[in-house]
């Protein structure tokens, strides 16, 4: 039998492991009834068409509250590593750790949560070791797509866990460091029990590219170009917007950024020493009084958001940049799945005003990936040597290929939890050896609700359906004191039979329903909201060939 006061090391990934983004993934050590833990990354995703309203979704914590929980380590400052903490640090209450740059955001992050008296938040440098309980964890320098992105070493008495973060293996990555490939030997010679590692481009041969390709790649387009440039990119991607910079200054452009998060984190990436050594930037109302060939704009929203900068600019609603014919827009960014809609939308707005549209489909080089490719996956687990591969930051499909790839490099074991799989690392094989509550919590109109609850449904079946609301004014017997009105929200009338002719024949139809109750009926507000709603629905279906939502106010005069 078991002992049940046996250490043993877990991982648990509350999100990030059925989707990219919203990563919050918990390591535990300790006999099951005693553990201590570490959270790392806490990560919200976005919502699409089919959560309308609700832009932020976080991963449920539930099962994180009330844990003994060491500290809070977070990899870099991407949305889908912090972007939950101000809605989930309440549930955990430990001491935050981060690099400069990511505590930078992070401390704007709490501000606007009004939570930033309350947290510790203690500052790493790059490389740097600290220890939480039973876990000793270092920091390993990697490159990624923003500054100051780390993968961990994890040391605890039962073996060393590699948590590679997001990474990618850029030999010239433009600003910070190289990927500390000796660090990473190092822990190989010395053995790596478990590898977590970034599964995002699992499915794509080769390697993702350097960004020093991309300054390349831009410099020799904006070269080419006359009138106004813009380029959108992220604006957390501070090597690109360096080498945008750099590109423009080469062309004899002044640059001005447009767009609320590109002022935001070009001021973090200035308060950790980087964007120093270049031109001021010129202000969009400076800009725009400016020679069209001596200004280019680093613009917000490549991903089509409509209240970004970029949307604007296309709605031709921005305050003060306008692009037309004979000016140019450069995505230097990818189209993330989900987004193809409205950057489809955007696109076909800009193009429409005359502006030149250059996407990496049709320009390749003007964006490289910040995650790893195949050939890189490779590499990592030649370096690493783990006897154990936990992929994450994926979809089931790149988990489970990622998991086909480590068994191609002759990695002992592979396993691809699920959120809320509690995974044994050590002792003894790896496998699944709990299962915690884990799901989506939606942000809706500045609450945290349940995903699939019910104000996003009926919002949902009223946006699909539209609805009727209807007054029922009743004297003291139950009769009608005057004529049922119903108004009808998010519902279509034609010549023949208009909206109004609709209504009228629904509110005969709601006296009709009225008159067949009993009298006892009568007198319960909930059987008359509950006839209506039939009647009215039955109605509808018969007119409209759909069932709106019915509301029913009933006045006892
Ligand atoms: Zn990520
Ligand atoms: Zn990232």
């Amino acid at each position: 039998m078991k002992n049940k006061n046996q250490d043993e090391l877990v991982f648990l990934p509350l999100g990030g492991s059925n989707e990219i983004g919203m990563n919050l993934n918990l390591y535990g050590y300790g006999p099951a009834h005693d553990r201590k833990w570490i959270v790392v990354d806490v990560g919200v995703t976005f919502g699409d068409p089919t959560t309308p309203g609700v832009d932020i979704i976080v991963p449920d914590a539930t099962y994180a509250e009330g844990l003994n929980i060491e500290g809070i380590v977070l990899t870099h400052a991407h949305e889908d590593h912090i972007g939950a903490l101000g809605w989930l640090w309440p549930k955990m209450k430990a001491p935050l750790y981060a690099t400069p740059f990511t505590a930078y955001l992070i401390r704007e992050k709490l501000r606007d949560a009004d939570l930033l008296d309350e947290v510790d938040i203690r500052e790493l440098p790059l490389g740097g070791t600290i220890n939480l309980g039973p876990f000793e964890v270092t920091l390993v320098t990697i490159t990624h797509s923003i500054p100051e992105p780390n993968g961990l070493a994890i040391k605890t008495p039962l073996g060393t866990v590699l948590h590679t973060g997001d990474w990618k293996i850029d030999e010239d990555p433009v600003i910070g460091q190289r990927t500390d490939v000796d660090t990473i030997r190092r822990l190989g010679d010395e053995g790596v029990l478990a590898m977590v590692c970034d599964s995002t481009n699992v499915f794509v041969d080769g390697s993702a590219g350097s960004e020093a390709e991309v300054r390349d790649a831009l410099q020799a387009l904006i070269s080419t170009l006359k009138g106004k440039v813009a380029v959108a990119c992220f604006a957390s991607n501070v090597a690109r917007v360096d080498s945008v910079v750099r590109s423009a200054e080469a062309c004899g452009r002044r640059v001005c950024l447009v767009g609320r998060s590109m002022h935001r984190i070009t001021a973090a990436a200035k308060s950790v020493g980087l964007l120093k050594d270049v031109q001021e930037f010129v202000s969009d109302y400076e800009a725009k009084s400016m020679p069209a060939d001596k200004v280019l704009y680093v613009c917000t929203g490549s991903q089509g958001e409509p209240r970004a900068a970029l949307a604007r600019i296309a709605d031709g609603s921005h305050p003060q940049v306008s692009l037309g014919q004979g000016d140019h827009c450069i995505f230097s960014s990818r189209v993330i799945p989900g987004n193809e809609i409205g950057i489809g939308l955007l696109q076909n707005k800009l193009a429409d005003r005359g502006v030149r549209l250059y996407t990496e489909r049709d320009h390749p080089g003007i964006h490289v990936s910040g995650h790893p490719c195949r050939d890189e996956l490779k590499q990592m687990y030649q370096w690493a040597r783990p006897q154990i591969a936990v992929p994450t930051h994926g979809e089931r499909r790149h988990l489970l290929e990622h998991c086909n790839l480590a068994k191609d490099m002759q990695v002992p074991q592979a396993v691809a939890p699920r959120n809320g799989e509690m995974i044994r690392l050590a002792p003894g094989r790896a496998e699944v050896i709990d299962e915690v509550p884990s799901g989506r919590m939606y942000v809706d109109g500045g609450v945290l609700v349940p995903a699939g609850g019910e104000a996003l449904r009926e919002r949902k079946h009223a946006a699909a359906n539209g609805m009727l609301f209807v007054s029922v004014a009743l004297d003291r017997k139950g009769k009608l004191a005057s004529d049922v009105e119903v108004r009808g929200l998010g519902l279509p009338g034609d010549e023949d039979y208009s909206l109004d002719d609709a209504l009228d024949e629904l509110a005969e139809t709601a006296e009709g329903a009225l008159k067949r109750l009993s009298g006892e009926e009568r007198d319960d507000d909930i059987a008359v909201e509950k006839a209506v709603a039939r009647a009215l629905k039955k109605a509808s279906q018969h007119i409209w060939d759909r069932r709106p939502i019915v509301e029913t106010i009933v006045l006892r005069v």
